[in-house]
C-alpha cells in the first residue's frame, strides 16, 4: 500500500527540524559553557596575579612554613585553592591539602604550560577533592627568573549548575519550538500535498467517466498548469466520446430500423454485431448474439455453411434458404454475404445481409394459384362454348330444336364468361385503387345506399317471393365510398337471396356500435358449414360449386366484398349455421368528415 504524499513529506520535515533544533541547542550550550570557562579563567588569572605579590619575598627561599601560611590565608579569604609548586613539580604548599602527601605535579598541563613560558589553564576532575576543577597556573619570579609555579583552582560546580539550568531552559523552549515547528511543518506539508490530492480525486472522477467535472486550478504555477492540462484533456475526451457515442447511436438506429437483417462476423466466426431484424429472423435475443459463435447463434446448418463459405472466400455470394422449416410459419430468406475488409484492406470477417422474402414468395404463390384458378374458371365455359359450336357445325344446325337449345347454352356460357371477367375487372380496380390510396371517402347517408342496393336485388328477390327489409336510422352518416359500399351490399344481398328458399326474408341492418359502423345482412337460407368459413372470402372459393354455377355465381362475390371493406380500412365477419341461415357483417371504421 502506497503512503500518502503528506506522510512522506511530513516525517522528513520533522526529522530535519529536530536535527536543526538539536544542533542549535547543542551549539548554544557548548558556546555558553566555553564563554563561562573563558570568563572564569580570566577572573582566576586576575586573582592569581594579585596573589603573586604575597609570594614575592618568599619564593625561591626555604621558608616553606611561610609559604604554607600565605596559601592557607589566601584560600580562606578567597574560597579558592592555592598550590605552590617548584620547578621539579614538587608541591611546596597547598591551601586545602597536606603538601607532603601530594604527588609530583610536574606533568600537570597548567604546570607544563608555565614551564613553557605561558599562562596555563586546565579543567579536569581533581583526584584529591573529587570534583571538576578549573586550574590556572602562573609563574612566580625571583630576580627575573621563574622560581616556582602558583596554581589557583576553583571548583566548577557553579559551571555545572549554570550549564544544567541553561540546558533545562534550552530543552523547555526546544520542546515548545519543536511543537510549533511540528505544527508548522504539518501545515506546510498539507499545503504542498493538498492540491495534488485534489488533482488525484479529480483524475479519479475522470477515470470513472465523469468528464463534465472540472478541476479547481490552484495558484501554484506548476500544479495550476497541470490542472489546466487535465481539464483540457477531459474536455477533449468528453467531446470525442460524445462524437463516438453519437456515431454509434446513429449506426445502431440505422441498423435497428432496417428491415433487412444484418450480421457481422469476425474471422474466428464470432458475431461482432447483429441488428434487431437479424435477431428476429434467427429467433434469438439480440443481446445474446454478440460474442457468440455463428453455430450458437444460427440454428440453420445451411446458413452456417454459407457464412463459413464467405469467411473462407473473398468473393461476395447469394443464397436462398428456408428458416424454421419445422416450426410454422416458415420463413424464406435471401442471404447476401460479403467479406468484411478492415482499414488496411485485409479481411476481418464477413457481413451477411438477410432479406425476408417470405411475403414475396407467398405473393408469387398466390399469383400462380390465381392464374391457375382464372384459367380453370375461364376454360370451363370456353370449352363448353367450343363444344356446342362444333356440334352445331357438325350438323346439329339442321335440327331447329337442337339449334335453339345449343345456342341458349352457348349464350349462358358467354354470360358466365362475361360475369367472371366483370368480377375480375372489379376486383383488380378496387385492388389498384386501394394500393394507390386513390379511394375517395366522403361523408354520406347510409340509408339511401342500402335502399339502392336492395332495389338492385329486388328483381331476383321478387322471382323467389323474398322480402328485402332495410333497417337503418335516417341520420346514420359516415365517410364511405358510396358506389363501392353499394356494390358490397348488393353482393351480400344477392347471395342471401340466392341461398334462401322462396318466401323467405332478407334483412339489412345498419348501426353504430363500439366506434364502428356495422352493416348486417341476415338471411334464413341454407347456411354454411363451419369448416368452410375460414376460406369463404378467397377468390373462386365456393361451398357447392355446382349449385353456385347453376345460380350464376362466379366465386368472386365475397372476395370483392372483402376488398371493398379492406379499402375502407374495415373488415368482414360471418356467422352461420347450416339450415338456420347466415349473418354477414361489414365492420367499417366510424369516420365523419
Ligand atoms: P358465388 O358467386 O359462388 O356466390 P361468393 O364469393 O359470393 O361466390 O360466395 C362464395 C360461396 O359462399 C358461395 O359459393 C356460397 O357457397 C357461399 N355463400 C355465400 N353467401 C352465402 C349465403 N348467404 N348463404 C349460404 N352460402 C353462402
Amino acid at each position: 500500500m502506497k503512503r500518502r504524499l503528506l506522510w512522506q513529506i511530513y516525517p522528513v520535515f520533522m526529522v530535519m527540524t529536530l536535527i536543526g533544533l538539536l544542533a542549535f541547542s547543542w551549539n548554544v550550550s557548548v558556546l555558553l559553557r566555553e564563554f563561562y570557562k573563558v570568563q572564569k579563567t580570566a577572573q582566576l588569572e586576575r586573582m592569581a596575579r594579585v596573589a603573586t605579590h604575597y609570594f614575592e619575598d618568599i619564593v625561591g627561599t626555604e621558608q616553606f612554613d611561610k609559604m604554607q601560611s600565605v596559601c592557607t590565608e589566601l584560600g580562606r579569604t578567597t574560597q579558592l585553592r592555592y598550590t605552590l609548586i617548584d620547578l621539579e613539580g614538587k608541591v611546596l604548599a597547598d591551601s586545602d591539602e597536606n603538601p607532603r602527601q601530594m604527588e609530583n605535579h610536574l606533568m600537570r598541563p597548567e604546570v607544563q604550560a608555565v614551564l613553557d613560558g605561558r599562562i596555563g589553564s586546565d579543567i579536569r576532575p581533581s583526584k584529591t577533592v573529587k570534583q571538576e576543577l578549573l586550574y590556572v597556573g602562573l609563574p612566580l619570579t625571583r630576580d627575573g627568573k621563574t622560581a616556582a609555579v602558583l596554581r589557583i583552582a576553583v571548583p566548577l560546580i557553579e559551571l555545572r549548575n549554570t550549564t544544567q539550568t541553561i540546558n533545562r531552559e534550552i530543552i523547555r523552549y526546544g520542546v515548545i519550538i519543536a511543537i510549533v515547528l511540528a505544527a508548522l511543518s504539518l501545515a506546510l506539508s498539507w499545503k504542498i500535498s493538498r492540491p495534488l490530492e485534489i488533482l488525484r480525486l479529480g483524475a479519479l472522477r475522470f477515470a470513472q467517466g465523469d468528464l463534465n467535472h472540472r478541476l479547481h486550478v490552484p495558484a501554484s504555477r506548476e500544479i495550476g498548469a497541470l490542472a489546466e492540462s487535465m481539464n483540457q484533456m477531459a474536455a477533449q475526451m468528453d467531446e470525442r466520446i460524445r462524437t463516438i457515442v453519437a456515431q454509434r447511436n446513429q449506426q445502431q438506429a440505422m441498423l435497428g430500423s432496417m428491415v433487412e437483417g444484418v450480421l457481422a462476423v469476425n474471422t474466428a466466426g464470432s458475431v461482432l454485431s447483429a441488428n434487431r431484424a437479424a435477431a428476429q429472423m434467427l429467433q434469438i435475443a439480440q443481446e445474446q448474439c454478440v460474442g457468440r459463435t455463428i453455430e450458437e447463434v444460427i440454428r440453420n446448418t445451411e446458413l452456417q455453411q454459407f457464412v463459413r463459405r464467405i469467411l473462407d472466400n473473398t468473393e461476395p455470394a447469394e443464397y436462398r434458404i428456408t428458416l424454421h422449416e419445422n416450426i410454422m410459419p416458415e420463413r424464406h430468406i435471401q442471404a447476401h454475404g460479403t467479406p468484411l475488409l478492415g482499414d488496411s484492406g485485409s479481411k476481418i470477417g464477413a457481413l451477411v445481409v438477410l432479406n425476408d422474402i417470405t411475403s414475396v414468395r407467398r405473393l408469387e404463390e398466390v399469383r400462380r394459384d390465381f392464374v391457375a384458378n382464372v384459367s380453370h374458371e375461364l376454360k370451363t365455359p370456353v370449352t363448353s362454348i367450343k363444344g356446342f359450336i362444333e356440334t352445331l357445325l357438325d350438323g346439329a344446325m339442321e335440327d331447329p330444336g337442337d339449334r335453339r337449345r345449343f345456342l341458349e347454352i352457348i349464350a349462358r356460357q358467354a354470360n358466365r364468361l362475361d360475369s367472371i371477367i366483370d368480377d375480375l375487372l372489379t376486383l383488380s380496380r378496387i385492388e389498384q385503387q386501394s394500393r394507390q390510396e386513390q379511394m375517395t371517402l366522403e361523408s354520406a347517408q347510409i340509408l339511401p345506399i342500402l335502399q339502392a342496393a336492395a332495389e338492385l336485388c329486388q328483381g331476383a328477390a321478387a322471382e323467389k317471393n323474398i322480402r328485402i327489409e332495410v333497417d337503418c336510422p335516417k341520420n346514420l352518416q359516415s365517410c364511405v365510398n358510396a358506389s363501392l359500399l353499394e356494390q358490397a351490399v348488393v353482393n351480400l344481398v344477392d347471395n342471401a337471396v340466392k341461398y334462401s328458399d322462396t318466401n323467405a326474408a332478407v334483412r339489412v341492418e345498419a348501426l353504430f356500435a363500439e366506434g364502428e359502423l356495422l352493416i348486417h345482412v341476415r338471411d334464413r337460407g341454407c347456411g354454411i358449414a363451419k369448416e368452410h368459413l375460414p376460406r369463404l372470402f378467397e377468390r373462386f372459393y365456393r361451398v357447392d360449386k355446382a349449385r353456385s354455377r347453376k345460380l350464376g355465381g362466379t366465386g368472386l362475390g365475397l372476395s370483392i366484398v372483402k376488398h371493398i371493406v379492406q379499402s375502407h380500412k374495415g373488415r368482414i365477419s360471418v356467422e352461420s349455421r347450416p339450415g338456420e341461415g347466415s349473418v354477414f357483417t361489414l365492420h367499417l371504421p366510424r369516420t365523419q368528415s
